[in-house]
C-alpha cells in the first residue's frame, strides 16, 4: 500500500488559524505583533521567499514591513538597518533573509540582531539555549518538522532517527531537537553528511528518515526500511514546464518511495509551508513576550 502523505500545508493552514485566533486575540489588548523582512540583493528565490513571509504575516493580522537594499549595500549599511529595528518597539521579529551578498559577513549580521527578536532562530544566543534545551526561538524549518512529525502522530521517543545533511539552517539544528529530552525528541539520532562511509547502511535502519541534501532524488527505494516515516526537506528546481512554472523535486525520489515508506511529505506541500509557519509562531511569541504574556 502506498504511503499516507503528510500534507505539510493542510498542518500549516491549521497551525496558521490558530495564530490567526491568538493575533486577534493579542489585538484586543491592543498588542499588534510586528515583523520585518530585510532583503539585500535581487535574487528572484529570495525576492519570492521575502514576499510569500509578508504576504502570510498580512494574512495572519502581524504587521509586517519589507525593507529592500541594493547588492552594493555596505554591511555598516545593513547593521545600521539592524540596530534601527532592534529599538523599534513595534518590531517583534527581525528576519535577514539569506544568502547576503559575499562582500557581507553573514555571521557578523546574524549575531548583530538582538537575541529577543531573533524570529529565524539563527543568533548564537538562541542556537546554543536550543542546544541546552532553554526556551529560545527555534529555527523555523527543523521546528516545522518536529511540528510535522508531531502532528502526524509519529512518535520520535526510542525511534532511530537518520538525518542526512548537517546544515546549519536544517540538519544540524533538527537533529539537535530530535536528542532532546521532552516530547518530540528523545530519539536516536545519526547524522549523514558527504563523508558518511556507506548512507545505504544507515538510512536502511532509519524509522523516520529526514533528508535535506539538496541532491535532487537521491534516496532511493533501496535505501529505505519498509514502513519508514520519510521527510523530505529538500527544494530542487530541475526545469520548468510548459507554463514557465518551476519544476520541482525533492531529496527523495517519491515515486519509489512511496510505495515502501509508511508515511513521506510531498514536495512541494510538505515541509516548505512549515517553515513560514513557524516563522509566524515565532513572531506572535515574540510579541507576547515583550509584552509578559506568558504561553
Ligand atoms: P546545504 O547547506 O547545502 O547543506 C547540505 C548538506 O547535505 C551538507 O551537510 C552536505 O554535506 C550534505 N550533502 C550534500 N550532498 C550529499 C550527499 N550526496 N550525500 C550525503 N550528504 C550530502 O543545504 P541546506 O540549506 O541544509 O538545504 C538542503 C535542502 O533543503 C535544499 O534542497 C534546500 O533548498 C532545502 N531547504 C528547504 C527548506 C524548506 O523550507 N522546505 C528550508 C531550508 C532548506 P557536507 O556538510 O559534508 O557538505
Amino acid at each position: 500500500m502506498p504511503a499516507a502523505l503528510i500534507r505539510g500545508k493542510d498542518i500549516a493552514v491549521t497551525i496558521q488559524e490558530e495564530l490567526a485566533a491568538e493575533v486577534r486575540h493579542l489585538q484586543t489588548m491592543g498588542i499588534v505583533p510586528g515583523l520585518v523582512t530585510i532583503l539585500v540583493g535581487d535574487d528572484p528565490a529570495s525576492q519570492s521567499y521575502v514576499r510569500a513571509k509578508n504576504k502570510t504575516a498580512h494574512a495572519l493580522g502581524i504587521h509586517s514591513e519589507q525593507r529592500s537594499r541594493p547588492a552594493a549595500t555596505t554591511e555598516e549599511e545593513l547593521l545600521a538597518l539592524i540596530a534601527e529595528y532592534n529599538s523599534n518597539s513595534a518590531i517583534h521579529g527581525i528576519l535577514v533573509q539569506l544568502p547576503l551578498p559575499r562582500h557581507i559577513d553573514e555571521s557578523k549580521v546574524l549575531a548583530a540582531i538582538d537575541p529577543a527578536k531573533d524570529v529565524d532562530g539563527f543568533h548564537p544566543v538562541n542556537v546554543g539555549k536550543m542546544l541546552l534545551g532553554e526556551p529560545c526561538f527555534l529555527p523555523c524549518t527543523p521546528h516545522g518538522i518536529i511540528e510535522l512529525l508531531q502532528r502526524s502522530g509519529v512518535e520520535t521517543s526510542g525511534a532511530e532517527v537518520v538525518v542526512v545533511g548537517r546544515s546549519n539552517i536544517v540538519g544540524k539544528p533538527v537533529a539537535n531537537l530530535l536528542i532532546q529530552k521532552r516530547a518530540g525528541g528523545n530519539a536516536t539520532v545519526t547524522l549523514c553528511h558527504t563523508r558518511t562511509r556507506d548512507m545505504a547502511f544507515h538510512t536502511k535502519r532509519a524509522d523516520i528518515l529526514i533528508v535535506a541534501a539538496g541532491v535532487p532524488q537521491m534516496i532511493k527505494a533501496d535505501m529505505v526500511k519498509e514502513g519508514a516515516v520519510v521527510i523530505d526537506v529538500g527544494v530542487n528546481r530541475i526545469g520548468e514546464s510548459e507554463s514557465g512554472k518551476a519544476i520541482l523535486v525533492g531529496d527523495v525520489d517519491f515515486a519509489g518511495v512511496v510505495e515502501k515508506a509508511k508515511a513521506i511529505t510531498p514536495v512541494p506541500g510538505g515541509v516548505g509551508p512549515m517553515t513560514i509557519t513557524m516563522l509566524m509562531h515565532n513572531t506572535v511569541q515574540s510579541a507576547k513576550t515583550a509584552h509578559n504574556i506568558m504561553a
